[in-house]
């Protein structure tokens, strides 16, 4: 696809970002048993490059990584990552499972009674994690079956559970009290499975939100994921992670309308002033939303120019007005950059700062400008001075 939007990855935010998630687990040190950090890099790790950004976490020493389906996982071992993979949501397949060493997510009672019948016991075992739906509603055995379903599994032979998990579903809330209610249901049952399966279960529930907001929700492992692209959701904010994906494309042209002039489809904004009006080179079709018309602003030479009008497919509308006061108009180059997330000299839009405007939440912004294809990688490798 030859658009003009230009998407790069910064890796050296990433290896920063995991570096404050080492600190900050090593400093809670609430147990005397090591956080094992699983790495969620679902979705094309948010956007990032599943490979490129777990290379970089794998080479930093990372313990697990997590994916959605299959078919991402088997990706990254062909591409020579060796450490564990938990595949989250998709039904096991022992065969293909063990011919790629990968753990399996149990969810329901129909795959245990799948897996009763066809695990061979030859070795090596088939390792699972059991899921427990504490109270997001979405997947995984409710707590009062929790203990019946493990003694089912722990009488396998050939499967070994490795790990039971549950899922916040509003850890990011300053009110806690949901999300310590789901905490005291796992830990009740994570001390039962402890008895079962030994004190080498990894109990794991904290995604990036609890992580950085409950303590105690960092158990035997975390399971993070926004964290290391450089953000946390809802109100929470960490100064210290670095956002890694930079959006950015071209001016196509600058045009001087008459006050009263309306802009763009359906006439939704209308000049009040003589204006200069930047036409950009991004529309819908390159994540930028809809939404944001009339709502949302870009980086122009340094400074916030609002988007005006409805953006288009492939063209959005801004107000230079202010940027380039007349009379001393010296028109930018055509071509010169505007930038969609990421920094222009002293001043900064996040993807969280978008999220906000298209009344949205930052994984949906990194996704979608993550998944349209073109992306730059920018600090691969490791500068021996400062790393
Ligand atoms: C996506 C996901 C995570 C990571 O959540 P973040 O909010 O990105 O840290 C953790 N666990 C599960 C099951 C997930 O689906």
């Amino acid at each position: 696809m030859n658009r003009h939007l230009r998407v790069s990855v910064d890796l050296s935010s990433i290896r920063k970002n995991f570096r404050i998630l080492k600190e900050r687990l090593g400093k809670l040190s609430l147990q005397l048993q090591k956080t094992l950090i699983i790495g969620v890099v679902k979705a094309d790790a948010y956007g990032h490059g599943a490979i490129e950004v777990s290379k970089v976490l794998v080479k930093e020493g990372i313990d697990f990584l997590a994916v959605a389906y299959l078919e991402e996982a088997i990706a990254l071992r062909e591409e020579g990552i060796n450490i564990p993979i938990i595949v989250l949501f998709e039904e096991p397949d022992p065969q293909k499972y063990l011919r790629y060493d990968l753990r399996a997510v149990i969810h329901e009672e129909k795959t245990i009674s799948f897996l009763e019948k066809t695990i061979k016991t030859s070795s090596p075992p088939f390792r699972v994690h059991v899921k427990i739906d504490t109270g997001m509603g979405r997947l995984g055995f409710v707590p009062d079956d929790a203990i019946l379903i493990l003694q089912r599994l722990a009488n396998i032979k050939g499967l070994r559970v490795e790990g039971i998990m549950s899922h916040f579903s509003e850890a990011e809330l300053s009110n806690k009290d949901s999300a310590k209610r789901q905490i005291a249901i796992f830990n009740d049952i994570c001390i039962k499975a402890k008895r079962i399966f030994g004190d080498n279960l990894i109990c794991h529930m904290a995604n990036s939100a609890a992580i950085f907001s409950i303590p105690e929700a960092c158990l035997s492992g975390v399971r993070p994921g926004l964290m290391f692209y450089g953000y946390l959701p809802g109100s929470l904010e960490e100064k210290s992670l670095s956002p890694a994906m930079k959006v950015s494309t071209r001016l196509l042209t600058i045009r001087k309308v008459k006050k009263g002039t309306p802009i763009s489809y359906g006439g939704t904004f209308v000049t009040n002033r003589e204006s200069l009006v930047g036409i950009i080179k991004a529309g819908y079709a390159d994540g930028l939303m809809r939404s944001l018309s009339n709502k949302g602003y870009v980086l122009f030479q340094g400074k916030r120019a609002p988007i005006i009008g409805r953006i288009c497919m492939d063209l959005t509308m801004i107000d230079l007005t202010e940027i380039l006061k007349e009379p001393a108009i010296t028109y930018p180059s055509i071509e010169e950059e505007v930038v969609i997330i990421g920094s222009q000299d002293n001043e900064t839009i996040t993807a969280k700062d978008l999220s906000r405007w298209a009344n949205t939440i930052p994984y949906e912004i990194l996704t979608t400008f993550g998944g349209l294809g073109k992306r730059i990688y920018e600090n691969h490798g490791y500068d021996k001075k400062r790393d």
